[in-house]
Formats: C-alpha cells, structure tokens, sequence
C-alpha cells in the first residue's frame, strides 16, 4: 500500500482496524459471483458509526476511491474495488439497539445479519419479511443498499417496503437521518430514503436503519 496512505488511515482509525498485508486484502478481492477479482489498497473496518465518519472524511482528503462492503454476498461486483483504495467493511456496526413490540418497529446497525434479526424478532413474536436466500450471512446494509427479496416478496413485498428511516455517511462524510421509527420524510421535503435505498453503495455509508416489522 502507498505509505501515505497507510499512515493517514492508522492516524484516523484505531489499532488494528487497517488491513494492509496481501493475504489479509485477499478476502476482499471478489463478491459473490466471484467473477473477476481486484485486490483493494487497504481494507478498514470502522470500530463504530464515529470511526466510519472519519473514515469518510480523511478518504476525501486523500482522493481515494471508497468501497463500502457488508458480507460480501453481492452477484454484482458492488463490494468489490475495481480501482482500487479503500474496502469499508462494516462488520462491527452490528447492534440490535431497540425493538418495538407496540410499535411493530426495531432499530439496527448495518451490519446486523437477516438471520440475528430474525432470532432477535422471534423472541418478541414479530417478522421481518424479505428473505434473499443469502439470509444467514447478508447484512441489512447490503439488502437495503440492493434493495433485496426472495421468496417472500410475493405477499409481502421487497426491502424498501420495510425501510421506516436510516441514517447514512454521505461520502463527504456529513451524516443524515431521512424518516425514522414513524416512517415519513423527517424534515426533508422530498424523500430521500427512496432514493438511499437500492443506491448499491454510490451514495453513502448506511450506518443504522428503523424497519417495519410484522407480527409473526
Ligand atoms: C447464495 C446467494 C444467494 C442470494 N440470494 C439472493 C436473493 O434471494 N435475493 C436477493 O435480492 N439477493 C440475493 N443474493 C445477493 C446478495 O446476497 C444480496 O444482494 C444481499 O443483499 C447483499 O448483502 P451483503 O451484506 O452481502 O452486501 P455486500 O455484497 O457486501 O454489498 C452489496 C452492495 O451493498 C453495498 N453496501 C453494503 N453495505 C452497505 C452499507 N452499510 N451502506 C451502503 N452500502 C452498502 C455495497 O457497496 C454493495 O454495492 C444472493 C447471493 C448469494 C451469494
């Protein structure tokens, strides 16, 4: 990796948390489709949203190319970085932080699994439909970044028929929240959660989302 680059990313970001070595970046040469491979310059795995904002602004500074990945499941190259700089990998965002058996909504970090979600939402007797067959290791991030289904989209409908709200790291490295528990725009006019969802990573970081729920 260009040593600047390296020494820049180990001032913003915890000890650790820069991948750097060759058979570390070998992980996150490919997809899910394992099509074509390209080896990233440094892969950083942002210890919490904060570190991820930083991330996104010293990224900018730099000039480099920014890749966001959560499981790495993509069929469409989206994780991948074709022109190098840096893969964001979101694995530690992963908290279940609210769920709302009144409100029939819960509230998520990125990274959270389809499978964690499901075995959390069991326990309080709610559902979280879309159901792409990658379930047990995709993350929300990913599904709502490709705005995936399955199987159960036939009666319920896809991802962004159960995104209420999320918040993102624009890759200026500004934070929004568009919606919320409530759903609705917030205090945006337009509504730019549809927009965020099915963005495939161009747009910004995810960072947590508000998901409607059913009762199971
Ligand atoms: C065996 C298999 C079965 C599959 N079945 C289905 C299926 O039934 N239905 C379906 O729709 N898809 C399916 N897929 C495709 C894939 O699993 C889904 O698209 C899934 O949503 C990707 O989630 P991920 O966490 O792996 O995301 P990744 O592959 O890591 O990323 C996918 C895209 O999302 C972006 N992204 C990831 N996290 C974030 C974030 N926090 N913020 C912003 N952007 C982000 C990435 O930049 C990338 O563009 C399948 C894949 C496999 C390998």
């Amino acid at each position: 990796m260009n040593p600047t680059l390296e020494s820049q990313l180990k001032r913003t970001i915890r000890r650790g948390r820069v991948l750097s070595a060759p058979a570390q970046l070998a992980g996150y040469n490919t997809d899910g489709l394992g099509y074509k491979t390209f080896r990233p310059d440094a892969v950083v795995i942002p210890a919490d949203a904060e570190e991820m904002i930083a991330l996104l602004r010293e990224s900018r500074e730099l000039n480099v190319p920014v890749t966001i990945r959560g499981a790495g499941t993509s069929l469409s190259g989206g994780p991948v970085a074709a022109e190098g700089g840096i893969v964001v990998h979101t694995s530690s965002l992963k908290k279940i932080r609210t769920i709302s058996r009144e409100g029939f909504w819960c509230e998520v970090e990125c990274s959270v699994t389809l499978s964690q979600l499901d075995e959390a939402l069991r326990a309080h007797n709610l559902f979280y439909p879309p159901d792409p067959s990658s379930g047990p290791v995709c993350t929300l991030g990913g599904n709502v970044a490709m705005n995936a289904g399955g199987a159960h989209c036939f009666r319920y409908g896809v991802t962004s028929n159960y995104v209420l709200g999320l918040e993102v790291v624009m890759l200026d490295g500004s934070v929004h929240r568009f919606g919320g528990p409530a759903g609705g725009r917030g205090d945006w006019h337009e509504d730019w959660k549809r927009l965020m969802v099915g963005s495939e990573g161009t747009l910004g970081a995810f960072t947590r989302f508000w998901l409607r729920v059913l009762p199971r």
